[in-house]
């Protein structure tokens, strides 16, 4: 126990009290507790699994998207809000859409000064471009890896004596009223509980990329973050939009997983169908292939269910991009493929679309505050900033803008705000699971595993790609089933216990998504129903989703944004191709 956290034991329960609890410890929670300590608060993280090698921050490939003049002349933040809200189909919230844009840079420099490296091509930083940004502005970490920059960030918020717990899932808020002052948690790999007491809280645990059954995201991206807020009362917004990633290689790849980066549309890659037609131009005609990723991965999904596809997915053409930028930009391809001497231009490259993010998320205000008095999220647990389709490499820096504002607001209220005892309903009930468990076992049982497969397949078919209100309905009606048999399986072991609440709340989370999509009758974005295949412009707002159902809430937009936009959009329909890689020093 350190300086930050008091302790008293109990049978189950240990009790820990601290200023700011950071729940996660991915680029959010890293960059929160980093600024929280900063602004002179004591701060404890709990992580289901380890700090700064957990959740999606351990397997991206950490691209980051800033407007910075000084490295791109033709670049600045009013363009990188323009894309960001276009691109979003016009649903962002503007005022996140802001901060966002407006804070990248710094929180870039910060970066640089932990000590993360990112990549320079002949002595000069590398601005990557991609379709959906208007402008090379997108640096990428030195290795590809979110590593890069969460080691050293795990190193500095253990100099600032962070305080961390490792495998300990948080399971409730507590709260006083309407006030969250703390939050209940259970051991990974012992049978024990855990009952933080906190001033202010930030929730800072990720997406929920495994309630689908092919995805990017590692085992721990379950939605505990959007569960936690969703059963103490707080909003949940634009639950109707996931991403997926269009551009996962199936072959020659099949286990593994390897993206082909975004950079590769513009510079020349070309997706074509089992007839050799160029899809895209029917979905994109002035950007083509080099077009958002909603756009492309309905284009690749469409080709699939029509039975074009190849081998389970459509034809990468690089034959068009010179050797040396296709092996820069795509790094991690050749670095697998040259060992078993393998040429990547000699062999076919099939790519297929995942689940990758949720756009989705708790519903914050600038400050990155909930509903909820005393309670923040940040990153990928947090909604907004992308509207209904995320842009490349934008959700990196939003991890650090919104970890960052949370963590500081989160830290500046603290002191104030601890009153009252909580709520005991949740404590009693994990201290009730936890006395029923027989074993110590991490290893669930093969019903647990067997009913998270099951709830996959039912949120792929119903909340996938494509959406109509009849397999929507499904989807709802699956997950209750799901529910109720996991309810009815007996919880034994601990690893059944920790199976049995990911699976509880991806399936709250599967419903929330499902009843949100049901109710936006209209395609946008990411989010295609064929039974509404045209844009409503009566739809721009957000669908929010709490404890009692759908809700909607207006957006509120700049009035000078529109001719921003339109002067932004001529000019990008202007060129007859996409800007070529810019090298800036
Ligand atoms: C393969 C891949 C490549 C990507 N590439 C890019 C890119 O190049 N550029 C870009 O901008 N974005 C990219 N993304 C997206 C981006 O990396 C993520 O959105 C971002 O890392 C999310 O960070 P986070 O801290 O919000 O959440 P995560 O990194 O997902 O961290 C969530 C944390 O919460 C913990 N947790 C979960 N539930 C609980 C609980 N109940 N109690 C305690 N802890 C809990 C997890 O263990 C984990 O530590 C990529 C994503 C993936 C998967």
């Amino acid at each position: 126990m350190g300086p930050g956290v008091t302790a008293s034991a109990g049978r189950f329960f240990r009790t820990v009290e601290t200023d700011v609890l950071v729940v996660g410890g991915g680029l959010a929670a890293l960059r929160a507790a980093i600024s929280a300590r900063q602004a002179g608060a004591r701060v404890l993280v709990a992580v289901k699994r380890l700090f700064g090698r957990s959740g999606s921050s351990a397997l991206t490939t950490g691209g980051y998207a800033a407007a910075l003049p000084a490295l791109n002349a033709h670049d600045d933040r009013h363009l990188h809000y323009v894309d960001t809200v276009v691109g979003g189909g016009y649903i962002n919230e503007r005022a996140l859409v802001h901060a966002l844009v407006d804070d990248a840079p710094a929180r870039l420099a910060e970066l640089w000064e932990f000590g993360a490296p990112f990549r320079k091509r002949d002595g000069r930083y590398h601005l990557s471009s991609s379709g959906d940004h208007s402008q090379a502005r997108v640096l990428v970490p030195e290795n590809m890896r979110g590593g890069d920059m969460t080691l050293p960030m795990r190193d500095i918020a253990s100099a600032l004596g962070i305080e961390v717990l490792e495998n300990c899932v948080i399971t409730d808020l507590l709260q006083n009223e309407d006030r969250v002052v703390g939050a209940v948690g259970i051991a990974r790999n012992r049978v024990e509980g855990i009952v933080i007491a906190a001033g202010a809280i930030v929730l800072a645990a990720g997406g929920a990329g495994r309630m689908f059954n092919i995805t990017s995201n590692p085992a721990d991206v379950c939605g505990g973050g959007f569960a936690l807020a969703l059963r103490a009362g707080a909003r949940l917004r634009d639950m109707e939009y996931s991403q997926f990633y269009p551009w996962r290689l199936i072959h020659p790849f099949k286990s593994t997983r390897v993206p082909i980066q975004p950079s590769t549309f513009s510079i020349g890659g070309r997706l074509y169908n089992s007839k050799g037609e160029r899809f895209m131009e029917v979905y994109d005609p002035v950007r083509k292939d080099a077009t958002t990723r909603d756009l492309s991965a309905r284009g690749i999904f469409e080709q699939i269910r029509a039975g074009h596809s190849v081998e389970g997915g459509v034809v990468l053409d690089v034959s068009g991009i010179p050797d040396d930028e296709f092996r820069y930009e795509n790094s991690k391809v050749v670095q697998l493929l040259d060992p078993k001497k393998i040429d990547y231009r000699a062999i076919k490259l099939i790519v297929a679309p995942e689940a990758h993010f949720f756009m989705g998320g708790v519903l914050i205000d600038d400050s990155g505050h909930c509903d909820l008095h005393g309670l923040y999220a940040a990153g990928e647990n947090a909604g907004g900033t992308h509207g209904g389709n995320r842009l490349n490499s934008n959700a990196v820096p939003e991890t650090q803008v919104f970890g960052h504002r949370a963590g500081v607001a989160a830290a500046r209220q603290a002191p104030a705000a601890r009153a009252g005892k909580p709520d005991p309903g949740p404590i009693a009930k994990a201290a009730a699971r936890l006395q029923a468990l027989r074993s110590d076992a991490t290893s669930p049982a093969p019903e647990f595993a067997a009913l998270h497969e099951q709830l996959k397949q039912a949120m792929t078919l119903g909340i996938g790609i494509v959406r109509t209100a009849k397999g929507l309905e499904r989807a709802i009606a699956d997950a209750a089933a799901i529910a109720d048999r996991l309810a009815g399986l007996p919880v034994q072991t601990l690893g059944d216990l920790t199976a049995a609440i990911e699976i509880e709340d991806l399936c709250a989370i599967g419903t929330a998504c499902a009843l949100s999509a049901l109710a936006r009758n209209e395609s946008r974005a990411a989010h295609y129903r064929d039974d509404f295949p045209k844009t409503d412009p009566a739809w721009v707002r957000t669908i929010t989703y709490d404890r009692n159902g759908v809700g909607a809430r207006p957006l509120v937009v700049d009035p000078n944004e529109q001719g921003l936009i339109a002067r932004h959009e001529a000019a990008r329909k202007a060129p007859a191709k996409p800007a070529e890689p810019e090298h800036v020093k």
